[in-house]
């Protein structure tokens, strides 16, 4: 069997809708769980509205019915007026706006998760609803039944155990019919069946538990781009496709940046060696990119990613105390206790460095805490620049007029904190 995830852009209308149920014709044949997200950008439309009502205490009247109409629309142009699921659509949209106007009366994550899910919910009955109009055999599943998690909401945690229990037992339970199983991303349950999600972008990881509980043969994950890229496609003209990499460099390039697939989905992947695919719902037919135990093309080509809105924080010790394992821990310990992630760090004798993503209130709590056993001196706005697999010739092309702050080199990989634009000379 196999898994597929189709994104927000892969849903975003009737015309997507359509396609993807092309898509899954040509694999009428075969055993497939589809997981799916919410329509779109409704997740952000759907946080947004939140804030409305949680934090900004306004009117979330004209924000649920930007939802509505969105969702109306794409169901007026897929079924005919006379069509249970226009009734059905509009119960869970009413459902969704008594939630929206009801007073808040828990906690802010809590209620994010019970009103965010939402969109997925829509999303999954629109779209099974239009496989059974195409004759496409399908079930739905309401994935909060099968995927199980803890309650810290928004970054629910996944009970591997008990959801690949739970989800074999749906899988089996239907024989040996083939079947297509449509069902959420993003959103599972507590032990207490309350609804939690998973964290943004969660719809990957969805389907590598799937894949995972059900031994997949691969998970492909449909996009609006061919495929992988060594850089960001939007960013870089001369982007070229990456067709093979492996689950260990994929971690690499997520850990510097890259915004490849969500970093948490490899693992179970990795553990059961199941095959990721990258396709184009666009040109279903083209081979995309694949990623798998295979290392041996991981050397072939660079990669390169950019990182903006990087402060680089420095600091010397004021009584010319050495930078020593101690001190360090005494460091790391601060950096930690604000939740500050070090993107890059150097050191020397009595001076330690790090660069970290700018986050003004964390950063002003750390120089206050610091800064009675260092001289701290920050610089705003920089870039960094990792450079996978580098040549020379690259590294000219790509710090070109950039002034560079800090520089490191291993065999594989360069780093190099710069100011984005190019200095007057
Ligand atoms: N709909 C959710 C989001 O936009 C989950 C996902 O798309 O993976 O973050
Ligand atoms: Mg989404």
């Amino acid at each position: 069997m196999k898994v597929f995830k189709f994104g927000g852009a892969s849903v975003k209308d009737s015309y997507a809708v359509r396609n993807l149920a092309k898509i899954l014709n040509n694999y009428k044949d075969e055993d497939i769980v589809v997981v799916i997200s919410a329509m779109d950008k409704i997740t952000n439309a759907l946080e947004d509205l939140l804030d409305s009502k949680m934090l900004k205490h306004e009117n979330v009247e004209k924000k649920a019915d930007q939802i509505t109409a969105f969702h109306q629309e794409i169901i007026n142009d897929l079924f005919p007026s006379d069509h249970p699921i226009h009734k059905e659509i509009g119960g869970l949209l009413s459902d969704l706006r008594t939630l929206a106007s009801r007073k808040p009366d828990f906690h802010y994550d809590r209620e994010y998760d019970q009103l965010v899910s939402f969109g997925e919910i829509l999303s999954t009955r629109i779209i099974h609803e239009y496989l059974l109009q195409e004759n496409i055999t399908s079930t739905w599943l309401d994935a909060r039944n099968v995927i199980k998690t803890d309650n810290t909401w928004r970054a629910a945690r996944v009970d591997m155990m008990q959801s690949e229990y739970l989800i074999s037992s749906v899988w089996e339970s239907k024989g040996n019919r083939r079947q297509q199983l449509i069902t959420q991303g993003f959103i599972g349950s507590d032990d207490r069946k309350r609804t939690t999600t998973l964290g943004r972008e969660g719809s990957d990881f969805t389907a590598a538990v799937f894949a995972y509980a059900l031994q997949a043969e691969e998970v492909v994950t449909w996009k609006d781009v061919p495929g992988l890229f060594n850089a960001d496609p939007k960013r870089f003209e001369r982007a070229r496709q990456i067709k093979h990499i492996s689950f260990r460099e994929t971690i690499e390039l997520s850990y510097y940046g890259a915004k490849i697939i969500h970093p948490n989905t490899i693992k179970p992947l990795q553990n059961k060696n199941i095959p990721l695919k990258v396709k184009s719902f666009l040109n279903p037919e083209d081979e995309g990119s694949v990623i798998n135990h295979d290392t041996s093309y991981d050397g072939n080509m660079e990669s390169y990613i950019i990182k903006s809105n990087q402060v680089l924080i420095s600091m010397l010790s004021r009584d010319y105390e050495f930078i020593t394992e101690n001190s360090l821990s005494f460091i790391f310990a601060k950096f930690a206790s604000y939740n500050m992630k070090i993107n890059l760090m150097q050191n020397s004798a009595i001076t330690f460095t790090a660069c970290v993503d700018r986050d003004d209130e964390k950063i002003a709590s750390l120089i206050l805490d610091l800064r009675d056993r260092y001289h701290i001196r920050y610089n705003e706005e920089l870039e960094l620049l990792t450079i996978r697999n580098f040549n020379e010739n690259i590294i000219g092309q790509l710090t070109k007029n950039k002034e560079i702050l800090v520089e490191q080199r291993s065999r594989t990989t360069v780093q190099f904190v710069m100011k984005p634009e190019g200095i007057a000379e």
